[in-house]
């Protein structure tokens, strides 16, 4: 074929797409609740002006005292204050103990806790006496003041996406609002004249069009707000119009199909036609064709129509360059070395993506039919396997795990 496409590993590839990105990197900030900023990317890091906890405190229900006043199990205390959580107590007063409560604030000179089960309340005048059945060490069941953050520490750094426990941390050092970077707006369609939407009756030749809910999805999980274009007939003027329409006001366009070479198709021509194209041939299974490009402002991403091979190109390739377009560390995950509990004797001389799933012996099974549209895989599947190029799989054998949930919506 005259212009064969360059043959490039996926390594190389993501060199080049995530240097694309960075010329295109959001720099849009926007000011949210941190109650709505699950899955955002931080823009700035969160810094801590206080100490947290802010005082030591109490891990338990009991007594606080100053374990010098205990020498041994049976001693007897008078009990000279009661602080509940919330309250501000007075400073020990010597020899004395304290009745506390979980997360009450440890009043000064006390240097430990007892916790109730292990002291018993005893009559007496005024809150009565406690005799604590064990010699406490100094320290014991006290939340030091700080011990979990210090004051001016950065808790958050910026490029950080907001999971649940990282909201939780922020709220812990009273950040009422984040500053996030902007979503990536992402203009979504999918090429294929055979291609019908679920609802509608499927003429003979047809299939339904998958990628679009895979896509969308996987966009969505990752952050992104999705403009959905639906799908495009395959006609030079149509994909033309849908590139203009999808360029405007996107980060990134993603398309699913048209892209294997000699086919058929406009995608390619158009792309050359509204702004610039690359088209490669990545050295990985599935999922070898890849356009990369830009119309207008936008970058443009062309993944193959397979199902399998777009939902696997769009975690391996696309979402690094989402990530690369937040300010985000755009590297995958980092794989794990786990047992095969399979044979791949007749590996492609391509870098492979196995679908596989973990086993009870924590060693992973393989999925039978690894082909590029057999989407049963990828809901099977726990994860990828990341086999080097040519390289067969015996049982036992260790290979490198890429879990999904790692790899889905980072
Ligand atoms: P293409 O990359 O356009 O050559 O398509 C490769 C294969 O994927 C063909 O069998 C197409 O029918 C199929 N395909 C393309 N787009 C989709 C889609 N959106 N949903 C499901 N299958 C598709
Ligand atoms: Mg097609």
């Amino acid at each position: 074929m005259a212009d064969r496409p360059p043959l490039l590993s996926l390594d190389e590839a993501l060199a080049r797409l995530i240097d694309g990105a960075a010329a295109h990197r959001i720099v849009d900030t926007e000011i949210v609740s941190s109650f709505d900023a699950l899955g955002r990317v931080l823009a700035a890091e969160v810094r801590s002006l206080l100490d947290v906890p802010p005082a030591d405190n109490t891990s338990m229900d009991g007594y606080a005292m100053r374990a010098g006043d205990v020498p041994a199990a049976g001693t007897e205390l008078a009990v000279s204050q009661r602080i509940p959580a919330g309250v501000v107590g007075q400073p020990l007063l010597a020899g004395t103990a304290v009745r506390v409560f979980t997360g009450a604030q440890v009043p000064p000179g006390a240097d430990a806790v007892v916790m109730q089960e292990q002291c018993e309340a005893l009559p007496g005048d005024g809150l009565g006496r406690v005799r604590v059945n064990m010699a406490p060490a100094a320290g014991q069941w006290v939340r030091r003041r700080g011990e979990d953050v210090l004051h001016g520490a950065v808790v958050l750094g910026p490029g950080t996406r907001l999971t649940p426990q990282a909201l939780g941390l922020a709220a812990s050092v009273g950040a009422a609002t984040l500053s996030v970077r902007r979503r990536p707006r992402v203009a979504l369609f999918s090429t294929g004249d055979e291609l019908v939407m679920p609802g509608e009756p499927l003429k003979p030749g047809a299939i339904y069009n998958s990628n679009r809910y895979t896509l969308r999805a996987l966009a969505q999980a990752a952050g992104c707000e999705v403009q959905d274009l639906g799908i495009v007939p395959d006609r030079l003027g149509a994909t033309r119009d849908a590139l203009r329409r999808a360029a405007a006001g996107s980060d990134l366009i993603l398309t699913s199909g048209g892209v294997s070479v000699g086919e058929e198709d406009h995608l390619k021509p158009a792309v050359q036609a509204e702004g610039r194209l690359d088209l490669w041939q990545i050295s990985m299974k599935p999922g070898k064709p890849l356009a990369f490009g830009s119309v207008g402002r936008a970058l443009f991403m062309g993944l193959p129509g397979n199902p399998v091979s777009s939902f696997v190109t769009f975690l391996l390739a696309v979402a690094p360059v989402l990530r690369a377009l937040q300010g985000m560390e755009p590297a995958g995950p980092t794989p794990q070395p786990l047992r095969a509990d399979f044979d791949w004797p007749h590996p492609d001389r391509r870098r492979e993506f196995l679908r596989v799933r973990l086993n009870a012996a924590g060693a992973l099974d393989l999925f039978p039919n690894q082909s590029s549209g057999v989407l049963t895989s990828t809901v099977w599947a726990d994860g990828l396997v990341d086999n080097p190029g040519g390289q067969a799989i015996a049982r036992g054998d260790a290979v490198r795990f890429l879990p999904m949930n790692a790899l889905i919506g980072r």
